[in-house]
């Protein structure tokens, strides 16, 4: 008698421990059937069961058997068949099969393994090795189950990191052409761009480029005084603006930074050099704005050298090293904001680069020499003080004005021990002049101070050493200061200035107007003077519209009770113009140019209005 597969399927099941896995037996006779079942149901095995071939094909599909165990001998499909049909489809490829073969049938075991054949076992049965044969092969199953995982998990794993591999070398490709801290292109993501565009413009001659250089003035001076958190989000603002200006600008091919505070910008299809210093203008006007960092109002000026690219290059390389040079020509020159690259540059750029060891030579050989230019009372055309203006007495080149190394000195530190030797200096000839009565109670010396050297934590024992040393009153020496010098740490700049009011020193504010000093700060400083910057006296005329911003300086020094010089007066309309508005003292190429220390006295001994004649000068 057959039992229906279901039924005792069903009934198999309640017993069964689904742990040990389902068991499909495969049969045609039904005794075996039912004592394999019995046999292995109570071992814990679930069971179902087939008495031939295609319905066991079907069983095996939908009931993913972890075993099958199949008699050869049936009759419509015999084992062998069943088992190739197994394992033709995926779904029961895997699924081992256990032989199952009456001891008076030919057992052909070499057929049976080919025909996929896990193990056989032969009728009648023996309990123990049909258990023993079933659970070795659920056991090699499940082995063979945590193999595949294992390998699906190191598969997975090994896919996790290549994707990190990828990842990383797509970020080590980025920082390799980027800058990290700007996230601009960096120096050879430029120099690979401008090479491009370099061998277009030989296949195609219309095509018109220009490099721009830029290097930030007295970068090295913030982060040293303010330090370099502050310094880098500076160039992270210099880097954002620059890039608003890559969005406006269509010409603009790419902005990069270079390294330190130096950045270059990659002009493609601009017209001409008219529109590259125009474009120029724009990026000084930019950087020129004040940026706001922690609290501290940071002014940070750009020089710029700029080259008009030429197919003629034999690389990217050299065209930067040019705009390098031009940028360095603009950057020696005080008031220039940009510069053109020219041929004959070169020589002057190995010149400027010994300029830093020739100066702190010239220093240890007292090559530096302090000159005076007089300082008017313009209304009793009485002289009031001298400003003392250091010159370089250079063995070769003759006398060199502090416009050609003072802005070196500046960006390099070296004006820190330049400036305390000048101020030394003067000191000392205060000193001697006193002692030989030339100088009236009235005459004080002014000693330019610059912004480093303000913020030195030793300046104020330094004046102290310098007054003491030489055996003079602190009150004939002034102190004059750039905007610039002021506004940097506000708390820090007032306890300095408020220490030198102490010791009886008078200051200035030097070259005013051309700063961006907030006025409602300068109001609280213990500033004594503003000095006009000669800018604004340069353009005064007869006509009562060229006065400019003049007449609002002088009215507001005055409110502020401050004195107040107008520095370069060239000429007498001038010097009558600044008269009529009530400005009580003035300095100029009109009254004198400076002189060295040893003909202070003579000057002093001959009146203003000889200097007046046209002789004179
Ligand atoms: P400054 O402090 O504004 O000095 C005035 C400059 O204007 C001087 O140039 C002076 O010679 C020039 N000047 C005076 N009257 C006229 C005039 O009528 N027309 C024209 N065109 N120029 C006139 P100098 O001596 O070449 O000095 C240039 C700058 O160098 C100074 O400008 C100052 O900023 C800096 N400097 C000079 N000596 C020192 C120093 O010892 N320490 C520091 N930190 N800076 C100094
Ligand atoms: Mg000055
Ligand atoms: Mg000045």
């Amino acid at each position: 008698m057959t039992f229906p597969p279901s039924l005792l399927q069903s009934a198999s099941c309640q017993m069964v421990n689904q742990q040990l896995g389902r068991i499909l037996i495969v049969d045609d006779t039904p005794t075996n059937l039912f004592v394999l079942s019995k046999l292995l149901t109570s071992a814990g095995y679930e069971v179902i069961q087939s008495s031939n071939g295609l319905e066991a094909l079907m069983l095996a599909q939908s009931h993913q058997p972890a075993l099958i165990l199949l008699d050869i001998m049936m009759p419509d499909m015999d084992g062998h068949e069943v088992c190739r049909r197994l394992r033709t489809v995926s779904a029961t490829a895997h699924i081992p099969v256990i032989f199952l073969s009456a001891l008076d049938a030919p057992l052909n075991k070499i057929q049976a393994f080919r025909s996929g054949a896990a193990d056989y076992v032969t009728k009648p049965f023996q309990t123990e090795e049909v258990i023993a044969r079933v659970q070795l092969q659920i056991e090699l199953r499940l082995a063979r189950k945590r193999q595949e995982q294992i390998n699906v998990e190191l598969e997975k794993r090994v896919n996790e990191r290549t994707q990190l591999l990828e990842l990383a070398h797509s970020q080590m490709l980025d920082l390799a052409q980027s800058d990290r801290l700007t996230r601009l292109p960096n120096r050879p993501s430029f120099l690979r761009r401008l090479d491009n565009v370099i061998s277009h413009s030989q296949d195609d001659p219309q095509t018109s480029f220009a490099v721009l250089f830029l290097d930030c003035d007295r970068f090295k001076r913030i982060n040293d005084s303010l330090g370099h958190r502050i310094g880098d989000q500076l160039l992270k603002g210099i880097a954002r603006r620059l890039t608003n200006l890559e969005q406006k600008h269509v010409e603009v091919d790419m902005v990069a930074r270079f390294g330190g505070d130096e950045f270059g910008i990659l002009l493609v299809g601009i017209a001409d050099q008219t529109a590259v210093t125009a474009f120029a203008e724009t990026v000084y006007g930019i950087l020129s704005r004040p940026f706001l960092l922690a609290g501290h109002n940071i002014f940070s000026t750009a020089s710029i050298g700029m080259v008009w690219g030429d197919s003629s290059y034999a690389s990217a390389e050299h065209l930067l090293r040019d705009a390098d040079v031009a940028m360095y020509q603009a950057k020696a020159h005080m008031h220039l904001k940009y510069c053109w690259f020219e041929p004959g540059m070169h020589h002057l750029a190995v010149k400027l680069l010994n300029l830093e060891t020739g100066m702190r030579l010239a220093l240890q050989r007292e090559e530096f020499e302090v000159h005076y230019q007089p300082i008017i009372d313009i209304r009793r055309m009485k002289v009031v003080g001298f400003e003392a203006l250091v010159r370089w007495r250079h063995p070769v080149e003759g006398l060199i004005p502090p416009n050609d190394f003072i802005p070196f000195a500046e960006e390099t530190g070296f004006i820190v021990e330049l400036g305390a030797q000048v101020l030394k200096m003067a000191c000392m000839h205060i000193s001697d002049w006193e002692k030989a009565g030339v100088l009236d109670s009235e005459i004080t010396i002014s000693v330019n101070i610059a912004a480093e050297q303000l913020l030195q934590p030793s300046i104020l024992s330094h004046i102290q050493h310098c007054i003491d040393s030489a055996g003079i009153s602190a009150h004939r020496l002034r102190l004059e200061l750039t905007e610039r010098a002021l506004i940097g740490d506000h708390e820090l700049v007032d306890e300095i200035l408020q220490a030198l009011k102490q010791q009886n020193i008078r200051l200035s504010i030097d070259d005013f107007g051309t700063g961006y000093s907030a006025l409602s700060y300068l109001h609280q400083l213990p500033v004594d003077c503003l000095k006009v910057d000669r800018l604004f006296v340069k353009s005064i005329t007869d006509d009562p519209d060229s006065l400019g911003i003049v007449p609002l300086i002088i009215s507001m020094a005055k409110t502020m009770n401050m004195e107040v010089v107008a520095e370069g007066i060239e000429n007498s309309t001038q010097l009558n113009q600044l008269q009529k508005l009530g400005c009580q003292y003035g300095q100029g190429y009109l009254f004198h140019k400076a002189v060295g220390a040893d003909e202070v006295a003579a000057l002093l001994s001959t009146p203003i209005y000889s200097w007046l004649e046209p002789a004179s000068d």
